[in-house]
């Protein structure tokens, strides 16, 4: 179980990194669902929240949290722009709302978040433990 204050650092790290001008709403939140999957983490780019379940051990947290912060900065700089519920544009490329998972998972930006925020927590990690 973890609170805001858990989070924090990983926070206001991202937000540095990544001038962040409009920094998102933290929600932490019980586990929840997205189309009958488990999600620990979401980012609405209506709403600019960040949800993260709270039952999450802290480092767990801190991880899921970059991954949404990506999300964030994608649509923060521009790359990602969301035209309605059903469609976006993703550098400039028009792509359906995935109907699936699968489809979901395999998405350029869902891949961009995976990677880059196991990079962004090493870095982090390392900062930490100066
Ligand atoms: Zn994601």
């Amino acid at each position: 179980m973890i609170i805001k204050k858990d989070l924090l650092p990983a926070f206001n790290y991202c937000i540095k990194r990544f001038h962040i001008k409009n920094p998102p709403k933290l929600q932490l939140s019980k586990s929840f669902k997205i189309w009958g999957v488990d999600c620990n983490g979401a980012y609405n780019g209506f709403s600019n929240i960040i949800k993260i379940n709270r039952q999450l051990k802290k480092q767990k947290a801190i991880h899921v949290l970059f991954h949404e912060f990506i999300h964030c900065h994608q649509y923060n700089c521009g790359k990602m722009k969301l035209l309605n519920n059903l469609a976006r544009f993703w550098k400039n490329k028009l792509f359906e709302y995935p109907k699936t998972i699968l489809e979901i998972l395999n998405s350029p930006w869902e891949k961009e978040a995976s990677y880059k925020s196991d990079v962004l927590y090493n870095d982090f990690r390392k900062k930490q433990d100066k």
